[in-house]
């Protein structure tokens, strides 16, 4: 009945060292993806990790700082949103 203990134990342990390994290649494959997908991505974590490597540009009207991927060209001039373009 020891053995049967052990074995469980056992089990559990192999389970649990899965689940961690599978969550980070997942978290791994999830990353490309959204750093592909420019734009409204629902996580905002790994995209922001990889706007530090972007270059920054400046909203003509609020001077808010964005990645230039997801900045707005209009006319020659950056904004950070559709709605701050539109004011001009
Ligand atoms: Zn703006």
């Amino acid at each position: 009945m020891k053995f049967l203990m052990w074995l469980v134990l056992a089990v559990l342990v192999v389970l649990a060292l899965r689940k961690k390994s599978s969550t980070i290649s997942s978290a791994q494959q999830q990353a490309p993806l959204d750093g592909g997908s420019t734009g409204s991505s629902p996580n905002p974590n790994p995209n922001s990790a990889n706007q530090h490597a972007e270059t920054m540009v400046c909203c003509e009207h609020c001077q808010v700082y964005v990645p230039s991927s997801e900045a707005v060209y209009r006319q020659q001039q950056v904004f950070c949103s559709v709605a701050h373009a539109d004011l001009h």
